[in-house]
């Protein structure tokens, strides 16, 4: 599995992937531990600060599992080594805090035909999106969120985020990917959840592919 993120939803997600037995782990982020990171991302610790975050995390996680395989990828990743690490992946899970990361890694899904676990938490608001991109029908991040949408960027460094809630979306990321992975159930594939941390409510609804997509649909890619 691909890990793309490892913040507040990369961490838990990673955690269990590993203490399930995932076979091989790969996590990718360029950003170093900070002491403010603790709140949430429960693999470092603060002797972790200042190093590197795959380089904490891969530590955290052989103490979990040494017999998992952590291959840690200490950088934001271009388009090239995107699509170069996505297609060795059998699941894609988007742990990222923003949307140039978030569409990057869609269109790296939707080209190397993985299916992608999204995940979005900030403040006490959070999202989980399960894209099966492995099927032609399926809607992509991009039908949802279109890639020249405007949108207000906020990230859980400024705004902030309830600590507990990151922990519940990473780990249901986990729980798809692991569904998606072994072909257990019915991956929550096509629909998008929406957690209301404030209120205790847990919303789904159904996500329809684009026939405009610039991003999924071949006949529109320009
Ligand atoms: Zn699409």
């Amino acid at each position: 599995m691909l890990i793309v993120g490892a913040g507040g939803l990369g961490c838990p997600a990673a955690l269990y992937l590993a203490a399930s037995g995932l076979g091989r782990l790969t996590l990718a982020d360029g950003d170093t531990v900070d002491l403010t990171n603790l709140q949430r991302q429960i693999l470092y610790r603060a002797e972790s600060v200042g190093a590197p975050k795959v380089e904490a995390a891969r530590g955290t996680l052989a103490g979990v599992n040494p017999e998992v395989r952590v291959v840690a990828l200490n950088k934001r990743l271009g388009a090239e080594d995107l699509s170069r690490a996505v297609s060795a992946a059998d699941v894609v899970l988007d742990c990222s805090d923003n949307f140039a990361t978030r569409h990057a890694v869609n269109r790296a899904c939707v080209l190397n035909r993985k299916a992608l676990v999204s995940g979005a938490a900030i403040r006490f608001d959070a999202q989980l999106m399960v894209f099966d991109l492995t099927k032609r029908d399926a809607p992509c991040y991009a039908c949802l969120f279109p890639e020249d949408a405007e949108v207000e960027e906020v990230q859980c460094a400024t705004m902030g985020v309830l600590a507990p809630l990151t922990g519940v979306v990473g780990a249901m990321q986990a729980m798809e990917a692991i569904k998606l992975l072994t072909g257990i159930g019915d991956p929550a594939s096509g629909r998008l959840m929406v957690i209301d941390a404030k209120r205790g409510e847990w919303r789904s609804m159904k996500v329809s592919k684009d026939p405009a997509c610039s991003v999924c649909n071949p006949g529109t890619q320009p």
